[in-house]
């Protein structure tokens, strides 16, 4: 989506946001940068493009790294046009920029490209810089909706969404997209059931109010999976209207079929067993 050296702290930036503790596709994971085994682990794993290293990793790398860790997600779980620019500021402070040769094929139109300078060579220093050069190009040019949390019910995965039409919404850990597929089927499979019945009256109205009300809590950071799955039951634009119910379509076609043929291989089990 950006340039090639963006798209790669940005995708760095979400790994060290989903070493802490957390739920990933309803699985809990736990705290994985606590040693300096870990951090050495973490960043050989990385795209060697980043740049980053663990030379000379110690008990205060770890630390400032798990600190870096922590101002990234406060930054990234901000709210969309409220950027936190003190905190994108103090993990600025002393990276500089420099003017590179942007590399052929990185889907940038300027042959050249700015990249940060970082404070020190040290392993938390040389993480920070990047992440800090890529957090201040989205904030820049007004892309923060980029940085997203998993809209997946029990994960709070961080996730960068770098596709064009910005439609990336699940996190790759588990089966996130599929069982919000499942649960929003389910859905409306009992709402249509629920309408049918009795043609919808005045007394289950009441009933869908209160327990709307009921489910309306305090304010707080993260989404509630009844909050996720709203949010993905309304799409904003026309077209991604128009693009869901399309969708939605297909799919409780394609979910009557498969019900379809449950019952009969079903009914056709019994019958054998009867004979
Ligand atoms: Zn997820």
């Amino acid at each position: 989506m950006f340039d090639a050296e963006i798209n790669r702290a940005l995708a760095a930036a979400v790994d060290l946001l989903n070493t802490a503790e957390g739920q990933h596709s309803a699985k809990p994971s736990p705290d994985d940068l606590t040693s300096i085994e870990a951090l050495r682990k973490f960043v050989a794993a990385r795209d060697k493009g980043l740049g980053w290293t663990s030379s000379g990793a110690d008990r205060d790398e770890v630390d400032r790294v798990r600190d870096l860790r922590r101002t990234v997600a406060s930054i990234w779980t901000a709210e969309e046009g409220q950027a936190p620019t003190e905190k994108l500021n103090s993990l600025l402070e002393g990276v500089g920029t420099r003017v590179v040769p942007a590399a052929e094929g990185s889907g940038t139109e300027s042959s050249y490209r700015a990249a940060p300078i970082p404070v020190s060579g040290r392993p938390a220093d040389v993480m920070t810089a990047s992440i800090a050069h890529a957090l201040q190009f989205l904030v820049v040019q007004g892309e923060t909706g980029r940085m997203r949390t998993c809209k997946g019910a029990d994960c709070d995965a961080a996730i960068v969404d770098l596709t064009r039409n910005r439609s990336k919404l699940f996190c790759d850990f588990g089966n996130c997209a599929n069982r919000a597929h499942v649960r929003a089927y389910r859905a409306r499979q009992a709402a249509l059931r629920q309408a049918s019945k009795q043609g919808g009256g005045a007394s289950t109205k009441k009933a869908a109010t209160s327990e709307a009300a009921a489910e309306e809590k305090p304010a707080r950071s993260k989404p509630s999976s009844a909050e996720k799955a709203a949010e993905l039951e309304e799409p904003t634009s026309v077209s991604s209207v128009a693009a869901k119910e399309f969708r939605d379509r297909m799919r409780d076609d394609l979910m009557e079929k498969r019900d379809k043929k449950d019952k009969k291989s079903k009914k056709k089990g019994k019958k054998k067993s009867k004979k």
